[in-house]
């Protein structure tokens, strides 16, 4: 187990060297916004994706060019009915609060397309309280065009590059296994919003919680994280 000391501005001043949290990066659907779990089921029914093989890599891999070129249009096309419906994750707000107020760093990676990501940071941040919507100031936003994509570290490596913060340092908080990974391979901690359905994730999770504000509880007390856990693909997808 290692110890992450606490990441409010407190004790940053009076241990600064200390090994704590110190960027956190969200996944989007399900993560930032209400899981769109029946819009996810529609398209693996639709384009027949295999249980346990991912989406993309389905259509990427195993479909002619014919095919892959109407998967990829039903992809947008059922996104986009998703994007309509795209609500805040209860209690965001709180812990975008509390990062802002203790300065820790944002960003977003994203499997879904750059209209989905543009829409949730136009649209829906703009439909919140003038007084919180600095705290939605998300940098980088990568979305599915950056290859490769989620469970690949190197998305999150890039933020750890970019920020010039270590891979330890940072937190990358999602709904899905392949965040875990994708956290968990690049020597991050991995943090898991767990709803019914995605229980079956834990095994990957360094921390778990069941609304996404209890993380800026557990990043203000600190906490210890199992570093036993590998980025082994063996969660299913
Ligand atoms: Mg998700």
């Amino acid at each position: 187990m290692v110890f992450y000391a606490s990441s409010t501005k407190e004790a940053v001043a009076a241990d600064p060297a200390a090994l704590r949290i110190r960027g956190v990066v969200f996944d989007m659907d399900g993560t930032l916004t209400i899981p769109i779990t029946a819009h996810l089921e529609q398209m693996r029914r639709e384009i027949n994706v295999p249980d346990g093989v991912r989406v993309l890599d389905y259509v990427d891999t195993c479909l002619d060019a014919e095919k892959r070129e109407w998967a990829h249009r039903r992809i947008v096309e059922i996104e986009d009915e998703a994007m309509v419906d795209m609500e805040l994750s209860p209690g965001l707000v709180e812990l975008l609060q509390f990062l802002h107020d203790n300065e820790i760093r944002t960003a977003i990676i994203t499997r879904n397309n750059r209209r989905a990501l543009d829409h949730f940071v136009d649209k829906v941040v703009a439909r919140q309280a003038a007084e919180h919507q600095a705290l939605f100031s998300f940098d980088p936003l990568i979305d599915r065009s950056f290859v490769p994509t989620k469970p690949a570290p190197d998305s999150l490596l890039s933020i750890s590059r970019a920020w010039g913060i270590e891979p330890a340092q940072l937190m990358m908080v999602g709904d899905h296994g392949d965040d875990l990974l994708c956290g968990v391979r690049a020597g991050s901690i991995s943090a898991l919003l767990r709803y019914n359905s995605s229980g079956c994730f834990e095994s990957k999770a360094h921390v778990v919680v069941d609304r996404i504000d209890e993380l800026a509880s557990r990043l203000a007390s600190g906490f210890e994280a199992d570093m036993a856990i590998t980025g082994d693909d063996d969660v299913g997808v």
